[in-house]
């Protein structure tokens, strides 16, 4: 598999990038991996790259986009950050992507047992370690918290019921920011340049579920 060049982003579509991303989890979970030399790519992109999306994911060692949907170097952009939440640096990245150097897709990948979302139910115990920016990271999550917690219900990471719901709701929170702060992505979204979409990946199974 050939590494993208300005000819072959330019006629990916918003759909097709997303079926290329569908396809290659496929091929990772199958452990059907697609032929790539990375060393003959790292000399196909010297002189530059042309990804055709934008993925948004947790820094947890087993989600890395790249592997996940069996990518090559110059394929994505890939943004990574502790419960794959957007701030305004993450949005400049990711108009970076989509608008000057031409992806059709923005990804944000949330995925099963988030250590960052449990930290954010455990909010009390993590301020407990004394640690100022890992709380300030885990605060992120505690409006949507408050806004899916059922009358009565235990906050805390071992309620696996609330883990789930908070993950699937943090990654459309994210989705709702991004076209919210970004007059350019959506902007893009609304002429059809671009898609935005939203995806879990199960950390026992190795299969992303696009929403
Ligand atoms: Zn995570």
């Amino acid at each position: 598999m050939k590494a993208h060049t300005l000819e072959t982003q330019a006629t990916i579509t918003p759909e097709k990038a997303l079926e290329i991303l569908k396809e290659g989890n496929t091929r990772f979970v199958n452990n059907l991996k697609a032929n790539r030399d990375l060393l003959a790519q790292v000399n196909d992109t010297r002189a530059g790259q042309w990804p055709f999306a934008v993925v948004l994911s947790c820094i947890d060692s087993r989600t890395s986009a790249e592997l996940i949907f069996d990518q090559g170097l110059g394929d994505i952009f890939s943004v990574r950050i502790a419960g794959n939440f957007v701030n305004q640096d993450i949005l400049g990245s990711m108009e970076f992507g989509c608008n000057v150097a031409g992806s059709k897709l923005v990804v944000v990948l949330g995925h099963t047992k988030c250590g960052a979302l449990k930290g954010g139910l455990d909010a009390a115990a993590i301020e407990g370690l004394g640690m100022d920016n890992l709380n300030h990271l885990v605060g992120h999550f505690d409006p949507i918290i408050k806004n899916i917690m059922k009358d009565g219900e235990e906050r805390n990471s071992k309620n696996t019921d609330l883990l789930e719901r908070l993950n699937h709701h943090n990654i459309l929170n994210a989705i709702e920011h991004i076209r919210k702060e970004s007059s350019t992505l959506r902007k893009m979204e609304e002429e059809g340049k671009i898609k935005i979409v939203g995806a879990n990946y199960d950390v026992e199974t190795g299969s992303v579920v696009f929403l």
